[in-house]
């Protein structure tokens, strides 16, 4: 007898997997071994076995022979099912999470394990293969264009990209207008904890899991409908305003145009495709803005996709990519914000200890911004976005944090680091008008940090950064100032690190 092991991030609407087996037996399993080795957000566990739960109570009522189990023990759990069921063949869709599937290997059951394709992504890691042995370098944007044509997405008739370009990004990402907004962000769409969510919000209050993070006022959705309400209220109300807004950062508000559809994509309760689709479908009907909707498909057909293929085709080792031989703890502030005078650090890690969730820019410029600047350790910083965020796994840390955060595979990902000054940062957001620190000043002691420790970064590093050709002009900068101000500098930001706790 053929049996199915569903993963806890595998919650696909109409899984293939599934719907060509209808009888077969199905095991779906909540292992608190996980919960116990790390600690994650409380909205984490919350929304991971709510969903859980609710696709269970969905397969149920299709009529599948479905077991549900909450075990500390994964071998013996499934071996007695395997007993239970007469499973002589596991089938299993290949986890996205490189580590399980070697977990899955080594148990011990009684029955032959079959791992099937993954069908939560829209490229496989054969065709990513192919795709990246045929070509230098491993370009996002090349195979961002690549997929595009492959799914025929946003295309005139001759495969040209609609609208003449295939990357409009030169029409986004603009800084927060001098005279507020035409319309101010809507508010974010909630979804009220029903029966099952209440009583695991109850159950992680009262647990023994090491937990970040608050669990009340939890309101996402946990079911496949709930999620697609999700992307139609993103579609109607946020979408439009996404491509000029996705780069600002405002004191209070850290989702203001962007959708929060990664927790709901990276579990199953919605494909990319189908979001992707979507977005596209809006361009053609409701006539949304080009440089929005391709910004947007862009994010999911383009990077989310590209870290998926990269995070397999580099496998297990890329974690232990440390470029710049960072070795400095995480500062306490990342657990506990209000130990910093740094008001951007304070505002975005303040929500995400509240919510698990930062936008894009926040999570690259402000958060791993500034662990790149203090040296700190690349695997430190990835266990913490670990433990922070809703939408976090594996997949999606490493090439994230690691490669584009941290810059610490030394350019297999990104093509330069991404680091700046205080300058960006208040060009970007409202959170330099309320800190102690001047955004204008390098040294001194109302300097921002982020100045001396950027100024010292690239003074420390010039060496391994001049051979990367879009830092030639940072590094110009960096020659221009005088050798006593240098000295300044590196003083300062010696002295801070020393201090930082
Ligand atoms: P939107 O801004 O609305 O974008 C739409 C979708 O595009 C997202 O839902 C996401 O699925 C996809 N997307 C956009 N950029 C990326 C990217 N770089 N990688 C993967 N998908 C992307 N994403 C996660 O899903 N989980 C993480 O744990 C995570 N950690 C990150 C850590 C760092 C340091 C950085 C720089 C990025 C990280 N990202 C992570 C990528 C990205 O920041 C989030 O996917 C995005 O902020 C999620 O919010 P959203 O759904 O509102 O996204
Ligand atoms: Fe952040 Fe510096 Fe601006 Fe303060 S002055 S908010 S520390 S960038």
């Amino acid at each position: 007898m053929k049996g199915i092991w569903i993963g806890g991030d595998q919650l696909i609407e109409d899984n293939p997997l599934i719907l060509d087996s209808p009888h077969v037996p199905l095991i779906m399993t909540e292992y608190t071994g996980f919960s116990l080795s790390r600690t994650y957000h409380k909205k984490k566990l919350i929304l991971v076995w709510s969903s859980m739960r609710h696709y269970a109570e969905k397969l149920r009522k299709r009529g599948a022979d479905l077991t549900y189990v909450k075990t500390p023990e994964m071998e013996r759990t499934l071996n007695e099912w395997i007993k239970n069921k007469e499973i002589d063949e596991l089938h299993i869709s290949e986890p996205s999470n490189i580590h399980l599937k070697k977990y899955i290997e080594k148990l011990n059951l009684n029955c032959k394990v079959i791992f099937l394709p993954d069908n939560q992504f829209m490229w496989q890691a054969q065709e990513f293969r192919d795709w990246a042995n045929s070509r230098k370098k491993l370009l996002m944007e090349d195979f961002y264009r690549t997929g595009r044509k492959k799914y025929k997405i946003l295309l005139e008739k001759d495969l040209k990209p609609s609208g003449g370009k295939w990357n409009l990004d030169r029409e986004n990402r603009k800084p927060p207008p001098k005279y507020g907004f035409q319309e101010d962000p809507p508010q974010h769409i909630k979804f009220p904890p029903d029966k099952i969510t209440k009583e695991i919000i109850a159950e992680v209050e009262r647990s023994e899991y090491p937990t970040y993070g608050k669990g009340n006022d939890f309101n996402l959705a946990v079911t496949h409908e709930d999620a697609e309400k999700a992307l139609d209220f993103f579609i109607e109300e946020k979408l439009a305003n996404f491509g000029p807004y996705q780069d600002i950062m405002l004191t209070g508000d850290n989702v203001l145009w962007h959708s929060i559809l990664s927790p709901y994509l990276n579990l199953g309760l919605l494909h990319p495709l189908n979001v992707v689709k979507k977005a596209e479908l809006a361009y053609y009907q409701k006539n949304l803005p080009l440089n929005s909707i391709e910004g947007f498909i862009r994010q999911i057909l383009g990077w989310r996709e590209y870290m998926h293929c990269i995070y397999n085709y580099k496998g297990d080792k890329y974690l232990k990519n440390n470029w710049f031989d960072h070795e400095r703890e995480l500062p306490t502030m990342y657990w506990y914000p209000e130990k910093t005078a740094m008001n951007c650090m304070t505002s975005v890690i303040e929500e995400v200890r509240n919510t698990g969730y930062a936008h894009h820019i926040q999570r690259l410029m402000i958060l791993s911004n500034f662990a790149l600047l203090a040296e700190v350790n690349p695997s430190e910083v990835k266990n913490w976005f670990h433990t922070a965020f809703i939408d976090a796994y594996d997949w999606v840390m490493q090439p994230n944090v690691i490669g584009m955060g941290q810059f610490a595979d030394g350019g297999i990902l990104a093509t330069k680091p991404y680091i700046s000054s205080a300058n960006y940062i208040n060009k970007m957001s409202d959170y330099c008008q309320d800190c102690t620190y001047n955004h204008n000043h390098r040294t001194g002691v109302d300097a921002c940090p982020f100045n001396y420790l950027y100024w010292a970064f690239l003074h420390k590093n010039n060496e391994k950064l001049r051979n990367i050709g879009r830092m030639k002009l940072i590094l110009k900068n960096l020659d221009r100032i005088n050798k006593k101000k240098l000295k300044q500098i590196l003083t300062q930001a010696d002295d801070f690190l020393k201090s930082l706790k």
